[in-house]
């Protein structure tokens, strides 16, 4: 699940200020130009070899400005490793029947790996575990977590939250919004399987004759794994590295003080040191595409600079929701504000944490200012 998309058609007006804001965000250097080997993504049902045993594998998404998802298969002797699921849906689980039936050489997958759990990407574990009764292999922060969601689902919107988005400035009206769609997390996934397989950062795998090294990242989700094979010069990335969105970084109401984007700019920083520059990356959206040094550096620079722009805005007092037309480029809709708000509290908690801006409760909403 990423960065905030729009929910309605901007105005000529809206997409002017966008253009300003893009430029304003890219700055001088321009847009980072990627080699993306691979013209054509495979369509559903279909794959496409990006590397000599690796397949790749699209999917659906009932997500706006996120239309598809990535999933890899990696061939070993007796079967295939599966890196990324889907989401739990009619029509996902019918393109994998497909892929099954007709791209694995009549051989089972052996392990599912799941690179963080987020619906789009652990949504169908459950589904292929138990139909090839092979294990899930995850970061225990992930499994916990995601467990963790599934059993929100059904469950009342808890005070907490209800009291995290009131003080970043949400209307009663948005809170009947969240109120109304709480506990949706559970409804994306399929059961998940009860016992798991737990990966570590710098573990090494062998899948297919070959060594696979894990390496954590956070600060889009709490313990994300990717996967790096040297002798390959491969990067399953998942969402902790894509090449044209940024991955959304957010702060929820389980833990209001937290700074993920400290997390997030040291884990770019770290994968920077731990793949070649030269490394083809293979990321959950989008295609695959070399240049992961440059947009790593982009991506670490982007968010110095918002924050920066954040800072002169609070200049002027104003709440989370007040600097949503600072850090964004499009107009937020009712359907974003959740993620926004996250992602805006994150910038917002990060300079906090360093005391370059201050924080008071007014009429029950946190107001920043900048301290100059
Ligand atoms: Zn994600």
């Amino acid at each position: 699940m990423k960065k905030t998309k729009q929910d309605e058609p901007a105005s000529d007006v809206d997409q002017a200020a966008d253009e300003a804001r893009k430029q304003e965000f890219f700055g001088k250097t321009g847009r980072i130009k990627l080699e993306y080997p691979f013209e054509e993504k495979p369509e559903p049902g279909e794959v496409i070899e990006v590397a000599p045993g690796i397949l790749w594998v699209a999917m659906p998404l009932p997500i706006k400005g996120l239309d598809w998802i990535n999933l890899w298969l990696i061939e070993e002797e007796d079967g295939w490793a599966l890196v990324d699921t889907a989401m739990n849906m009619d029509e996902t689980r019918s393109y994998w029947e497909t892929v099954f039936e007709n791209h694995l050489k009549g051989k089972p997958i052996t392990k599912v790996i799941g690179t963080h759990l987020h619906p789009d990407h652990i949504g169908l574990a459950g589904w292929i575990t138990r139909k090839y009764d092979c294990d899930l292999w995850m970061t225990r922060s992930e499994y916990i977590m995601c467990r963790m969601l599934i059993g929100d689902t059904g469950k009342p919107a808890p005070p907490e939250g209800v009291d995290f988005f009131a003080k970043s400035g949400w209307t009663s009206e948005m809170l009947d919004h969240y109120r109304n769609r709480f506990g949706f997390f559970g409804k994306m996934v399929w059961a998940m399987p009860e016992s798991f397989r737990r990966l570590q950062d710098n573990d090494r795998l062998e899948i297919g004759g070959r060594e696979w090294r894990v390496i954590v990242g956070t600060g889009h989700s709490p313990e994300h794994a990717c996967l790096y094979c040297e002798e390959r010069n491969v990067l399953i990335s998942g969402d902790q590295l894509l090449p044209r969105i940024s991955s959304n970084v957010s702060v929820y109401p389980t833990e209001p003080e937290a700074d993920p984007l400290s997390d997030w700019l040291d884990s770019c920083a770290k994968l920077m040191e731990e793949v070649p520059k030269d490394v083809l990356v293979l990321p959950a959206h989008n295609k695959p595409f070399k240049g992961a040094h440059p947009r790593l550096k982009g991506l670490i620079d982007g968010h110095q600079r918002q924050l920066e722009r954040l800072w002169q805005r609070l200049k002027e007092p104003a709440s989370a929701v007040d600097v949503f037309g600072t850090l964004f480029f499009r107009k937020i809709g009712q359907g974003d504000y959740f993620t926004a708000t996250g992602e805006a509290v994150a910038h917002l908690n990060y300079l906090y944490a360093r005391g370059r801006i201050s924080r008071e409760l007014k009429d029950g909403v946190w107001i920043y200012e900048a301290i100059t």
